[in-house]
């Protein structure tokens, strides 16, 4: 007798019947597991949450005090006779890919994932399964990312040429992954960092959890100016055009994101300095990770879902689009200004508003 897939896409998010849990859930529900910390995948609300050791901190800081219970890569949970493993994504600390098994048949939900070792989350690991629900955030043949290497070089020579015309360097970036990324890259000879709130209270958090990143300074009403323009400021995307920024001027402000490769929205066009670095896996790395999956199905979530499952489907995957409310981390997804004040305010982050993918027509926010 046919019975049910092992996942289901429902309108409360991916589900398992058989295990009674959901991953990255939408709406409140019993069991939650959690790819990663990132606002549209690890939402308020569930009873109960299941997700990798690294990101407990940044979670217990993001959703408040949830009933959290936490495991490494690779360490076997069972839920109700469904085995639930977690492995590496390499998108951001702490991400994972969700491997579910029952009964011989392995289902895997990828998150959000990149390929390229960024040194500092743990790096990506192909799972072989017969159902694979990936992301397609970057799946278009235009997207083609630089080695991570040459573009801190770029961004080291920008910051020494802006110390040089006496201007601040603020580089831009998503509070949880891209900024832990940027501040271990930079080459720190060159002078100190310097942390917007929403970015320091994501670092303390990691540092919570036990990772050590380099040495931060956090921007108070008392930092001189005059020192900060010696050094770096990582800022998140919603300080872009505010009271806070502007209070650094003069300054060359540098945004990180892959949307930099293509014309942007208008915040991005603003930038004086577009550095083409992605948390997300570009064109040829979702077709390798998805290729190294073996998989029979492939289910797309976000992204250029329609377009990307057409050209799968065109060299012989078995590709399907689904529908799911995951948004799109790199989007312009925080338009209010949000001032220096509300830099401690916990729900202020910088991934907190959906979009549907671009693949679906449809870029707006929710
Ligand atoms: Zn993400
Ligand atoms: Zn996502």
């Amino acid at each position: 007798m046919a019975r049910n897939p092992l996942l289901e896409f429902t309108d409360t998010g991916i589900y398992c019947a058989e295990g009674k849990f959901y991953i990255d859930p939408w709406k409140p529900v019993d069991d939650a597991v959690i790819t990663h910390a990132h606002s549209d995948h690890a939402r308020w609300g569930s009873k109960r949450y299941l997700a990798h050791k690294l990101s407990e901190q940044v979670l217990l800081y993001r959703l408040g005090d949830i009933q959290l219970q936490t495991v490494e890569y690779g360490e076997k949970i069972m839920k109700n006779g469904v085995e639930i493993t977690l492995f590496p994504a390499g998108h951001v600390i702490g991400s994972a890919q969700i491997r579910v098994c029952y009964k011989d048949e392995v289902w895997v939900v990828s998150g959000d994932y990149k390929v390229e070792d960024d040194g500092i989350s743990t790096p990506f690991e192909p799972v072989r399964c017969h159902h694979f629900i990936s992301e397609c955030t970057f799946g278009m043949p235009v997207y083609k990312w630089k080695p991570q290497a040459q573009i801190f070089d770029d961004m080291n020579s920008w910051w020494c040429n802006n110390i040089k015309e006496g201007r601040a360097s603020v580089v831009v970036g998503y509070s949880l992954g891209k900024a832990q990324r940027i501040l271990q890259n930079l080459d720190l000879s060159i002078g100190k960092v310097y942390t917007h709130g929403v970015i320091e209270n994501t670092n303390e958090a990691l540092r919570r959890n036990g990772i050590q990143l380099n040495p931060t300074h956090r921007i108070t009403i008392d930092t001189p100016k005059e020192e900060v323009r010696k050094g770096i400021i990582i800022a998140p995307p919603s300080s872009v055009g505010s009271p806070w920024m502007r209070r650094f001027q003069p300054y060359d402000f540098g945004y990180c994101s892959g949307w930099m490769s293509i014309r942007g929205a208008k915040k991005r066009r603003a930038a004086d300095r577009g550095f083409v670095l992605s948390d997300h896996a570009d064109w040829d790395g979702l077709i390798s990770a998805i290729d190294a999956t073996g998989c029979e199905k492939v289910y797309l979530t976000h992204g250029y879902t329609a377009s990307f499952s057409r050209y799968l489907s065109e060299i012989g995957f078995d590709a399907h689009e689904v529908y799911t409310l995951y948004g799109n981390d790199e989007s312009e997804e925080d338009t209010a200004p949000v001032a220096a004040t509300q830099a401690d305010d916990p729900v202020t982050n910088d991934h907190n508003s959906l979009s549907f993918g671009e693949g679906r027509g449809e870029a707006g926010t929710l």
